[in-house]
């Protein structure tokens, strides 16, 4: 018989109705066979994630300040599911050990992990499923990364002892047994992992919209729904901005080859996008695949006479810019220039330092920091064959009076990706989007 694996998101779990649909879909196949839920997310525009209450509540613990009004908040949501759904179940007890934790300075990932943790129970409650903790599965090694062997290994044995199953997503363990969450958006990874280690069929994420979108539905009016896209496609859009799957999702299951499916929980008959290693056969003659970005970029400008006689030069900014912890995105460069492109985020109480430390290592004629850019990535495997693809993308951002800043091309010719002012962000995303949507 089929293995599915299915992960629901915040939106999906928020309340007791949208709990209904997704014991309705859970119920409705036999091969939904293990449940991965995130915490209870926004129940209407401008509500709180209950994450985002956990994470106050642990600043507030942090400053010896009061947590009882932000916890009560966070159990009322928690209780109003369960009353909704008409349990008759209890998670009062749970509320005290946690409650207690935290006001004994518990560690930040344990508290946030907790609204999956919670809603794990109602949910493995409510569908008659076996609540598994996740700590007791999921291992991360000492130095904070994801023991994908370990994990797969054990996993695998555990899960296979019962047909059916609930496991909380966003978090596993320590080789100390404490609790570490993965980043934010999580619970995509975890269900990746339970996918792998089941050997599942498909891998099902649920989430608020009927698939992967050429674009954020939130900047283009209603953009199309992408059929089928690349495991490599999704990784570039997904990293570029595309929150829809978190970027490193498709890492458990790509060797394994299982392909995932985006699906809404609030539209069950949509099929929604197909995430997969190899499209075969064509259908769709799309030149791109989808257009994502973020903003909070910040582009360092570095200028030299004869800078490319300079043996080591990259290196050197390079390496001044590792020894402060700080990673970068992009690295354009002309004859006598070299832009280092990163999150203006990782340069935060480092600046001065990271200036100074550029300057000592190559002595430039011209040095710079300008913030208040972003990046846009035009993905599609189809682009390799298309001809005149990058004309397009400039003329349709020239068109719209939009100056680039930055552009940079990936080696697999997959996306093209601009650099703009941040203030010309959306605008630049819809001129791509109509250049394309043809
Ligand atoms: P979940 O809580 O189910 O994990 P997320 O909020 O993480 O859901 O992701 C779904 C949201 O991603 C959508 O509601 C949409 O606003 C946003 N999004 C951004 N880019 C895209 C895109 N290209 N396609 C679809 N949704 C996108
Ligand atoms: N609840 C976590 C978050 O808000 C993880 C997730 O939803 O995937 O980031
Ligand atoms: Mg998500």
């Amino acid at each position: 018989m089929k293995i599915k694996v299915l992960k629901f998101g915040g939106s999906s779990l928020a309340d007791a109705e949208q709990m209904k649909k997704v014991a309705a879909i859970v119920k409705n196949d036999r091969a939904c066979r293990y449940v991965i839920p995130s915490a209870p997310g926004k129940r209407f525009s401008g509500d709180d994630k209950v994450t985002d209450l956990l994470y106050r509540c642990y600043e507030l613990s942090c400053e010896e300040m009061d947590i009882t009004g932000v916890f009560e908040v966070i159990k009322n949501r928690y209780r109003d599911i369960i009353k909704g759904l008409g349990m008759d179940f209890s998670l009062e007890d749970e509320f005290k050990k946690i409650e207690i934790s935290i006001l004994n300075h518990a560690g930040r990932d344990y508290v946030a992990s907790r609204g999956e943790y919670l809603n794990g129970m109602i949910l493995a409650h409510y569908l008659g499923y076996k609540f598994i903790d996740a700590a007791k599965g999921i291992y991360f090694f000492d130095n904070g990364t994801f023991d994908a062997e370990r994990t797969n290994t054990r996993l695998s044995e555990l899960l296979n002892k019962y047909d059916h199953a609930v496991i909380p997503g966003f978090y596993g363990s320590m080789p100390n047994g404490t609790i570490k969450t993965f980043s934010r958006g999580g619970s995509d990874i975890t269900g990746a992992i339970v996918a792998r280690a089941v050997g599942a069929d498909i891998y099902e994420n649920w989430t608020d919209v009927s698939g992967f979108l050429m674009a954020d539905p939130r900047i283009v009016d209603n953009p199309k729904p992408i059929d089928t896209i690349t495991y490599r496609e999704l990784r570039e859009l997904a990293y570029m901005g595309a929150t829809v799957l978190h970027d490193e999702s498709i890492f458990p299951v790509r060797h394994a080859r299982i392909p995932i499916n985006i699906r809404n929980t609030n539209d069950p008959a949509a099929k929604g996008t197909m995430i997969v290693s190899r499209v075969g056969e064509e259908k769709d003659d799309a030149v791109i695949t989808g257009i994502a970005g973020k903003k909070g970029i910040s582009i360092i400008s570095i200028e030299k006479d004869m800078m490319n006689a300079e043996l080591g030069f990259g290196r050197r900014v390079l390496q001044a810019i590792e020894d402060h912890g700080i990673s970068f995105e992009h690295l354009p460069s002309g004859v006598d220039t070299l832009s280092v492109v990163l999150h203006t985020k990782a340069l935060e109480g480092k600046r001065e330092s990271v200036l100074a430390a550029i300057r000592k290592a190559v002595n430039p004629d011209v040095l710079n920091i300008e913030d208040g850019y972003a990046l846009i990535a035009v993905v599609g495997r189809r682009m390799v064959a298309a001809k005149g693809t990058a004309q397009r993308i400039f003329r349709s951002v020239a068109d719209a009076d939009i100056n680039i800043k930055m552009i940079d091309q990936g080696s697999s010719e997959m996306d093209i990706i601009i650099g703009v002012r941040e203030c010309d962000y959306e605008n630049a995303i819809n001129a791509i989007y109509r250049e394309f949507d043809r």
